[in-house]
């Protein structure tokens, strides 16, 4: 990890500054994205963010939310002038420029300095300086971090809090998940401090959902959860028609692979989605069973040990039957990963 100095410098006059997070922002991508540019543009400088797709509407309620330029939305002159006029690119919460879509070969080529704040594992060497920890719970607590060691949390208003608690609440699984530290919890007491009301971020994230989306979950847990006992794995493939039938939005599938790990004896879940360009994979376990390890190798993917995702160009029937296939290799390891 470079020195925080590096950061002072490149930040100490105003400067035209760009944030970039990965495909999909989720609630730790957009947290952390819209809590650095509020950081940011107290400092005096000038920020936009711009996520290569749009994001679930129940992430819209962060402050700077409104500001935001999609990508694959936009008018491509407006937001390639911003790429190559930045004079700072943060990057943030991916650690490849291919989560980034066609955009990625764009800022590869930018000429403003390009920071990278991700907690993936396997970051490519892309940026010119890095502040990656991969032992981080959150992006959003790596931000909160940054903003720490440039000695200005008094910066911290409850707008960028909000953001920030919002990435680090989430991607700790609301504080279950084994990253998360006694960091993370110290961030959370000065969040509180500064006036950050947590139960009601809970509640805009996680009790926002339509009654489609609830119907959708029923439908899926019952009607398409498979639990293969042998191999401690449990899997739910949803079809592109059926995404159509609940008029499926960005999001409404989230958190839906978490359910297929919740069921007792399982150590390893998978979400198989056809999202038509191609079929999307979501992969979590428990243990020392690594999902990115699978990710990567099988699904042109990756991600963390326990949560991670991948891709297949091929039908939603093959890429099941291949992922099913793949199984009894692992039949060991998912063996050994028995839940504690
Ligand atoms: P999710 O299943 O929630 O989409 O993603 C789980 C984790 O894996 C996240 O940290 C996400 O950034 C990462 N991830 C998801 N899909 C991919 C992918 O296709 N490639 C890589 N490298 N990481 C992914």
């Amino acid at each position: 990890m470079h020195d925080i100095n590096a950061l002072k410098e490149l930040l100490k006059e105003p400067k035209e500054v760009m944030i970039t997070t990965h495909h999909k922002p989720d609630a730790d991508a957009l947290g952390s994205s819209l809590g650095l540019a509020g950081y940011l543009k107290k400092k005096g400088h000038r920020v936009t963010v711009i996520t290569p797709s749009d994001y679930p509407d129940f992430l819209s309620w962060m402050h700077g939310n409104d500001e935001v330029l999609v990508y694959s939305e936009q008018n491509d002159e407006l937001v390639h002038r911003i790429i190559n006029e930045s004079q700072v690119i943060f990057c943030l919460d991916f650690s490849v420029l291919s989560r980034i879509n066609e955009m990625g070969e764009y800022i590869r080529e930018a000429k403003g300095t390009k920071v990278l704040v991700d907690h993936h594992l396997q970051p490519e060497d892309f940026a010119d300086l890095d502040y990656s920890n991969t032992s981080a719970a959150a992006t959003a607590e790596l931000v909160y971090d940054l903003i720490k060691a440039m000695g200005e949390t008094d910066l911290i208003d409850t707008a960028i809090g909000e953001c920030l608690y919002a990435g680090i609440m989430t991607d700790t699984g609301s504080f279950r998940h084994p990253s998360t530290s006694k960091n993370v919890h110290l961030i959370i007491a000065d969040l509180l401090h500064i006036g950050v009301e947590t139960s009601n971020i809970h509640r805009l994230i996680y009790d926002s959902s339509s009654e489609l989306r609830l119907r959708f979950l029923g439908y899926a847990l019952k009607d398409k959860l498979v639990v293969l006992r042998e191999y401690s794995t449990a899997y739910i493939a949803i079809t592109a028609d059926e995404l159509k039938a609940y008029d499926s939005k960005t999001g409404d599938t989230e958190g839906l692979v978490n359910y297929a790990l919740s069921i007792e004896g399982i150590v390893f879940a998978a979400l198989i989605i056809d999202r038509v360009q191609a079929v999307k994979m979501s992969f979590r376990s428990v243990g020392d069973f690594s999902v990115n390890e699978f990710a990567r190798e099988h699904f042109s993917g990756g991600g963390h040990k326990n949560a991670a995702g991948g891709i297949s160009m091929d039908t939603l029937e093959n890429t099941v039957t291949k992922f099913e296939s793949l199984l009894p290799l692992y039949k060991e390891k998912l063996h050994n990963a028995i839940k504690k």
